[in-house]
């Protein structure tokens, strides 16, 4: 039998990220596996929240606004700066990102972008939004809310019949990069060029991808995609998403959420709208300061690890751990690519007691989570999860089956949040 106590300790005493879990506020006790739900705090956040509080809204007032406010906050800049921060992570050029709303929002927008330029002059009309059955629900419902009002009409194909459903009616293929369940990733690269031959636009759901697998959007010549600021980037809860738009696509872009902070001139007060340059337009309404200064420090919390060393420990890591489930939990069923190139920063495994075995583990404070109707997922953001705490998942998981603990009633109560 593996030892693999040892080999975590071993892994753990030679991780070169080892020193950044300091700069995260997280309680030794608890091992944390589900940052790819909502990230960890960073240390630096909570005084960021005070000083941007206490001294640029308490002391500066409206003046913040602007960089020569108290402390030069310069909140309005915000977006574009913790944009410009966010890009380099997907590859991506400092003026093709803009963090702003939630990726909910940021989807309606640049799906309801991509079906108007099929509408716009020398195009052929198409209205089809292609993605996949079990996609992210969000993604999915936004493009039913387009439907409702005769913009779209959604098509849904498996991932291997997805290359064969690009007709000439699909104006966009939607999907996610990383699947938020089974960790599946798909190959951005060979889709994109499969819808471009198609005659399609393509939008990438980054939410699961970015901070934690190497993603270059500029490559792939994607043309739109979106992302999430609270998992892997750690912006705190309820924290802005991110929109990227390809700089060819920039001059013709139409986005319906025409608010002011869009315009070309917000502060010009005039009657129609005209929208700003680039990316800007996609801004709708004020941003929110607190919530997207905390989102900075994420984003630079992570730029400062850099990219390459958490795609090499979270493959690593992920890896390490499904070799110790697949030898000591059988009973699991790994519904993830056993590729660590081919998956995103987590694993899953079906069972159908996965609730309460979930319930059972939280208790013993490893926290990962569940997926309807039957998954068991763990995630391991490379930043501050140690392999200790993966064998700890591991062996807990061997003891909550072995003893039968998973059975107590209480853990078969399901919570409004899972
Ligand atoms: C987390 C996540 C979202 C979140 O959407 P919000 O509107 O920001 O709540 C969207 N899509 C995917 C794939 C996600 O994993």
């Amino acid at each position: 039998m593996t030892d693999f106590a040892g080999e975590a300790a071993r892994l753990d005493a030679a991780d070169p990220l080892a020193k950044w879990r300091g700069h995260f506020l997280l309680d030794d006790a608890v091992a944390y596996l589900d940052g790819n739900s909502l990230g960890a705090l960073p240390r630096a956040t909570p005084e960021r929240i005070e000083t941007v509080v206490r001294r640029e809204w308490g002391d500066g007032l409206i003046a913040s606004w602007n960089p020569d406010g108290a402390g030069g906050a310069d909140w309005i800049t915000l977006p574009q700066r913790v944009g410009a921060k966010i890009a380099p992570l997907i590859g991506a050029g400092p003026d093709e990102v803009i963090a702003a709303d939630s990726v909910s929002v940021n989807l309606f927008k640049l799906v309801s972008a991509a079906l108007a330029h099929f509408r716009g002059d020398g195009h052929r009309r198409r209205k089809v939004v292609l993605s996949e059955p079990g996609n992210f629900p969000t993604d999915l419902y936004m493009v039913d809310g387009l439907e409702g009002q005769g913009l779209a009409t959604r098509k849904l194909a498996p991932r291997e019949h997805l290359e064969a459903a690009l007709d000439k009616d699909v104006a966009l293929l939607l999907l996610t990069h990383v699947h938020y369940k089974t960790g599946a990733m798909h190959d951005m690269l060979r889709l994109t060029r499969a819808a471009h031959e198609a005659g399609a636009l393509v939008l990438w759901d980054l939410s699961h991808s970015v901070g934690a697998v190497p993603v270059d959007l500029t490559a792939a010549q994607a043309d739109f995609a979106v992302g999430c600021g609270y998992k892997y980037l750690n912006g705190g809860p309820g924290a802005p998403a991110f929109a990227y738009v390809a700089p060819r696509h920039h001059r013709a872009l139409r986005q319906p959420l025409s608010g002011w902070m869009g315009h070309a001139q917000p502060f010009a007060f005039e009657d129609d709208y005209a929208p700003a340059p680039g990316v800007d337009r996609l801004l709708a309404g004020t941003p929110p300061v607190i919530q997207m200064s905390a989102l900075e420090e994420g984003v630079d919390l992570i730029a400062r690890i850099g990219m390459d060393a958490l795609v090499a420990k979270s493959r690593r890591m992920s890896e390490f751990t499904r070799r110790a489930v697949a030898e000591l939990v059988p009973e699991l069923e790994c519904i993830s690519p056993a590729d660590p190139k081919a998956r995103g920063s987590q694993l899953s495994w079906r069972h159908e007691h996965a609730y309460e075995l979930c319930q059972a583990l939280i208790e013993r404070r490893v926290v990962g989570d569940f997926r309807a109707p039957d998954a068991l997922r763990l995630g391991f953001a490379p930043a501050y999860v140690r392999y200790a705490d993966c064998w700890r998942a591991v062996s807990e998981l061997r003891d909550i089956l072995d003893s039968g603990a998973w059975r107590e009633e209480r853990f078969a109560e399901r919570a409004a949040v899972t």
